[in-house]
């Protein structure tokens, strides 16, 4: 069952980190997201471990230094000890219930009103640090992947380049479509990503070459990290799924077309996705989204029901975000003239065909056992017109179907895009806000594309 609005969603809550209580910041004290990074900026002046945070305003604040002051409670508990390594999984074993009782005492120590840690200079100075000086790392150790297409919008807009006169498969209604991942290769938001090099067939009455891919492509997806763990045969049901989502992130699924299109049949996606995922820096708990969550997205009268087993009251009347999600970009020719970055498209995830919930219910439904830390996405997030489709395929419908929609993107500098250009910098963008509460955000997932090696 989604996790219910609490006294920690208070709106009038204020933090005694000021910049918490900018109405435009990402992480008020009602957000709190989780983290990993080094500190001392990863320079190797000031090497430290990495350290699990949460972000507050500005300013991330190092759980390691809060357990060892004693501020958490039992410093030999399960909950202290699993702050003590450089990974979420850990604290993603405990389940939501541990993860509850950590938010509600994280509120109590950075109310405004509290003196535990506002009045403890040293303290506050060796367990906070600004969040722009951070080298991230990724929040979890991600055992394994998956990638879904869970977005009707999407997978109805490519089928209709590839596939104009069914555009959509006679599975997709029944059935939420994905793919497993490779979890080698994801990286933290804000590491540059090297175009790949790999065997595309650029002329049909031409042999294949090998080379750099021409065709390089982001996808804007949402990302959840599984909490706790079910045995391997046991299936994970509907009403229990939202227990095993620990919490969101932004994801970007990068992705070589012109590999794709030559490698994609019959088994799917392969190297045109393995060489690069990045998420986000921070992970959004399932509790801190719970004023913005929404009624899965209605089926027409024409569309099959879900069958029973992933069919629940709670997660058809809850199981939707209402989260706007966004794509920016910002070429060299922009950066070296100060613009900044020009959005591309925006979103909203209460669209998508399937909930997390039925990700997670599908996946485990034949006896696969997913684990604390693994990951799902849920595949690319478009709408139906031009301004909210979630990648450059879409956008200028450089598919194979003549569309007259077809046409680059125009950037500020005159610069036009068909697909990614070396030098490009791609930042997806999330928030959510609602009348009665605090705006909260997933903070930026950002990747600059570097050239293809020699
Ligand atoms: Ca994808």
């Amino acid at each position: 069952m989604a996790a219910r609005v609490n006294s920690t969603h208070d709106a009038s809550l204020q933090s005694w980190v000021e910049s918490a209580n900018d109405p435009a910041s990402d992480f008020p004290i009602q957000n709190l997201p989780f983290c990993v990074v080094e500190r001392g900026g990863g320079s190797a002046a000031a090497p430290e471990d990495p350290r699990i945070c949460v972000a507050i305003g500005d300013q991330l604040l190092d759980l390691l230094e809060l357990g060892d002051a004693g501020l958490l409670g039992d410093p030999e508990s399960d909950l202290v000890l699993s702050l003590q390594v450089d990974h979420l999984n850990l604290l993603m074993a405990q389940g939501n219930e541990a993860v509850s009782t950590l938010r509600r005492r994280l509120v109590s120590i950075l109310r405004h009103d509290s003196p535990e840690l506002r009045d403890r200079r040293d303290l506050r100075e060796s367990a906070m640090m600004p969040a722009a000086g951070a080298k991230w790392l990724l929040p979890a150790r991600i055992g394994d992947y998956t990638d879904f297409y869970a977005s009707i919008d999407h997978a109805s807009n490519v089928g209709a380049m590839f596939r104009p006169d069914a555009p959509l498969l006679p599975n997709y209604k029944w059935i939420p479509i994905g793919y497993h991942g490779r979890a080698s290769s994801i990286v933290a938001g804000g590491t540059p990503i090297r175009r790949p090099r790999g065997q595309t067939r650029p002329r049909e009455d031409q042999p294949p070459v090998f080379g750099p891919c021409a065709m390089l492509d982001y996808e804007l997806e949402l990302g959840a990290f599984i909490a706790g763990s079910n045995a391997m045969g046991e299936h994970v049901s509907i009403g229990r799924a939202e227990d095993r989502l620990f919490g969101i992130c932004l994801v970007n699924d990068w992705s070589a077309r012109d590999m794709q299109k030559w490698e994609y049949q019959p088994l799917g996606p392969f190297l045109a996705k393995n060489f690069a995922t990045s998420v986000s820096p921070f992970v959004v708990t399932m509790e801190a989204i719970a004023p913005f969550r929404t009624a899965a997205r209605a089926r027409p009268s024409s569309d099959p029901q879900p069958l029973s087993y992933l069919l629940d009251e709670d997660d058809q009347a809850r199981g939707g975000i209402d989260l706007m999600l966004e794509v920016w970009m910002q070429s060299a020719a922009m950066r070296e003239a100060g613009t900044p970055p020009v959005k591309l498209s925006s979103v909203n995830f209460d669209r998508m065909y399937w909930t997390l919930a039925q990700m997670v219910t599908h996946h485990t439904s034949g006896g696969c056992n997913l684990e604390p830390g693994d990951l799902i996405a849920s595949g690319t997030v478009s709408g139906t017109d031009r301004g909210s489709r979630g990648c450059m395929l879409e956008l200028t419908w450089n598919g194979p179907g003549a569309d007259p929609a077809r046409s680059p993107i125009t950037l500020p500098t005159g610069e036009q895009r068909t697909f990614l250009a070396d030098g490009d910098e791609v930042i997806l963008r999330g928030y959510a806000h609602r009348e009665g509460f605090r705006r909260i955000g997933l903070g930026e997932c950002r990747g600059l594309v570097l050239p293809a090696r020699d």
